[in-house]
């Protein structure tokens, strides 16, 4: 088959690779759509993978074609999004299904081969099929969907909660529609990009604030009724995403931070003290839930097919996995508009 592998540091080469093999207890996936995650940027250029070579992509849908003969043969010829973490099943954080806080997982598309590829053996405990109503496009974004429901979730929002998201990229976005269509009193995006933030209302958010501005603080504050917000959700990882979400929030008030930290995280004296005397509360989230009572994929693929999220929209670009050059210039080139750029397989 063809594939996108990763042979060392900024070296991605379209090749021929052999096609993988079934195992026991697996399914083979015939990619159709794998998303390029901003987390596969520094993968690719900066990080590496780890080990090489290595084929990325952990966002990816398809179609079931065959699987091993332990599994159930009716879901040949479904479509199916997979949970890309493979977990031990054995450390304490496995056997509590709480499986991203898993000691020592696997990982589609970093720790082992992903789906920047024309096929992927995937366990079955691992897939969730869907209905023929979602593009293979649309459910490719299953993966960051789920990372902001489980966000959403970590903010514990009701619906006389005003939320406030901070970043204007995939999740931040995606987080803004689930908390949304959630019925959350009020949804603000804060960035600094403008473009973003007229994509943010053309998504549908009403309310967008952008901080180059001089007068954020004032517009901010008129929006929220001169309150800080009840629930603030971090989705940038820098130093001041960190400090605005700890200003934005109310007093009492809850954050969840998300954005991957691109490098230390210190606050000063004056910031740090308002998590103190503001009594907040601050939560940490990572990657998804897929447990057998909460699963935040089936909830995504359940709110895809009815409707209740409309998500297609943050696909901006699609490219054939060989003009990959081109999807990789169109997320680094800042010149370039691009939300969610994905491989159309
Ligand atoms: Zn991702
Ligand atoms: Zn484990």
């Amino acid at each position: 088959m063809k594939a996108l592998v990763l042979e060392d540091i900024a070296k991605l080469t379209y090749k021929d690779v052999p096609d993988p093999v079934l195992k026991q207890g697996e399914v083979m996936l015939k990619i159709k759509a794998c998303g390029i995650c901003s987390s596969d940027i520094p993968r690719i250029f900066k990080t590496g993978t780890y080990h090489f070579p290595t084929v990325p992509g952990h966002e990816f849908s398809g179609e079931i074609i065959d699987c091993a003969s332990d599994v159930d043969k009716s879901l040949i010829g479904q479509r199916a999004v997979a949970f890309p973490l493979l977990p031990c099943g054995k450390c304490n954080s496995c056997l509590e299904e709480e499986y991203s806080r898993c000691s020592d997982y696997n990982y589609f598309g970093s720790r082992c081969d992903g789906a920047f590829a024309e096929y992927l053996a995937v366990p079955v405990w691992n897939i969730v099929t869907f209905s023929d109503r979602i593009p293979y496009t649309t459910a490719a974004l299953c993966e960051p969907a789920s990372v902001a429901k489980h966000c959403v979730d970590k903010g514990q929002i009701k619906n006389t909660d005003t939320v406030t998201v901070i970043g204007t990229g995939t999740i931040g976005f995606l987080a803004a529609l689930w908390t949304r269509s959630m019925g959350a009193k009020k949804v603000i995006v804060v960035g600094r990009n403008e473009k973003k933030l007229e994509f943010a209302k053309k998504l549908g958010i009403e309310f967008t604030i952008n901080m180059a501005e001089e007068n954020f603080a004032e517009k901010f504050s008129e929006i929220m009724d001169n309150n800080g917000s009840d629930v603030v959700l971090e989705c940038v990882g820098s130093v001041s995403a960190v400090e605005n979400s700890i200003k934005f929030a109310k007093k009492g008030g809850r954050i969840v931070l998300t954005g991957n930290p691109e490098g230390d995280i210190s606050l000063n004296k004056d910031i740090y003290w308002k998590i103190l005397r503001n009594e907040l509360t601050v939560t940490g989230s990572w990657n998804s839930s897929y447990k057998s009572d909460i699963n935040n994929w089936k909830e995504t693929t359940a709110a895809l097919e009815d409707g209740s999220l409309d998500i297609a929209g943050l696909i901006t670009q699609k490219f054939p996995l060989e003009k990959y050059e081109e999807a990789l210039t169109t997320i680094r080139d800042h010149n370039i508009f691009s939300v969610k750029v994905m491989f159309e397989i």
